[in-house]
């Protein structure tokens, strides 16, 4: 356990071993025991700190990668900010693809750690020469000495997760875990957490949040790629218009599908009420419970663990901003805070 230990080799020692904290007060009329994991523990504030540092890791022992040369990914911001931290600690270039729909936030975040970032229009097809996948997979190919991580085609997302989360998830419920929601964007943290808990115990049930405008949780019911599926909304990290590789839908049990508007002020309730401050997809995963509580799901005695993947602070000029929340027409004068200004 990090808690042990109070000094630090370097910072990537700190990742992993974040904390499952009980939920409380938004969940005090729901049947059953919630626990987030909370991902923002990890030194980069996200759950992607463990798939960069796994997947490198894997490079350097199959000697693909030597100090000096380039790593290139696409990323909505995590992942990025998570290779741009291994990359500095282990010696790495890193050059970032990186969707317009990112909030500038996290665009600063990726060039403070020293990342290269190319800006990619959000709303093309995947195969368009300008996606943020094509970008990355022709700078690899024009790179000598670079490694694509490719995140949502690349197994290793998957065994990240099989090798930290799912056996932390185990230990930290005593093996008494009956539910797992999570996220579902590239698919490896839900997909390699789930394998190590169903090995465990099969009964586990395993259910992956997706936003509407995603193709995933259609393709998960039907296993056809519906294209009518898909339209622009604002959650970032979560769903895709893609069926990634990096996801076992087999292993998933079932899919809720969550609004932009409702995801946003339950982050923020949960700031509210459980002093969590979490990023956007940590409102979609709550919303979820709350979805599935209303649906009968849980029961007394169940252990919910739910994934929040990453910090508020990502979110300012987003979810948190008023007038951003105003902007899309979220706001609800009778939730919401008003600001006082007061005069001295
Ligand atoms: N939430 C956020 C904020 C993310 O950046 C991601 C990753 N795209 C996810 C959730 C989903 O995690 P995964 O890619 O492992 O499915």
């Amino acid at each position: 356990m990090k808690n042990k230990k109070q000094v630090f080799d370097n910072v990537l020692d700190l990742v992993g071993n974040t904390p499952l904290i009980k939920l409380n007060r938004m969940v005090s009329n729901f049947k059953g025991n919630f626990y987030a994991k909370v991902e923002s523990f990890n030194p980069g504030h996200s759950s992607k700190d463990r798939t960069a540092l796994y997947i490198i890791e894997q490079a350097e022992k199959k000697g693909i990668l030597k100090p000096g040369d380039t790593i290139i990914e696409t990323t909505s911001g995590n992942t990025g900010f998570s290779i741009a931290m291994v990359s500095i600690i282990k010696g790495y270039e890193c050059i970032l693809a990186v969707s317009s729909k990112s909030s500038p936030d996290k665009i600063d975040m990726l060039k403070t750690m020293g990342a290269k970032v190319f800006v990619c229009p959000a709303h093309v097809p995947a195969d368009d020469p300008r996606s943020y996948y094509e970008v990355a997979k022709r700078i690899h190919e024009e790179t000598p000495g670079s490694i694509y991580i490719n995140q949502y085609f690349n197994e290793l997302n998957i065994d990240a997760h099989y090798d930290s989360t799912g056996p932390e998830i185990w230990n930290q419920t005593e093996g008494k875990i009956t539910h797992l929601v999570a996220c579902s964007g590239t698919g490896g943290t839900i997909s390699g957490t789930a394998r190590y808990l169903k090995e465990q115990n099969p009964n586990v049930k395993i259910i992956g949040v997706d936003a509407f405008g995603s193709v995933i949780k259609k393709y998960h019911e039907t296993r056809e790629f519906d294209k009518n599926e898909i339209y622009p909304y604002r959650i970032e990290g979560l769903g895709k218009n893609l069926i990634p590789g990096a996801t076992d839908f087999d292993i998933i049990d079932d899919f809720v599908k969550v609004t932009d508007e409702e995801s946003a002020h339950t982050a923020r309730e949960l700031a509210r009420t459980e002093g969590l401050f979490s990023g956007y997809t940590s409102g979609a995963a709550m919303q979820a419970i709350k979805q599935l509580d209303e649906r009968g799901e849980f029961k007394e005695g169940d252990q919910v663990v739910v994934i929040f993947p990453d910090h508020g602070s990502r979110y300012m000029s987003k979810v948190y901003s008023d007038k951003w929340m105003q902007d899309q027409g979220f706001f609800d004068a009778q939730n919401e805070v008003a600001a006082e200004n007061i005069q001295y």
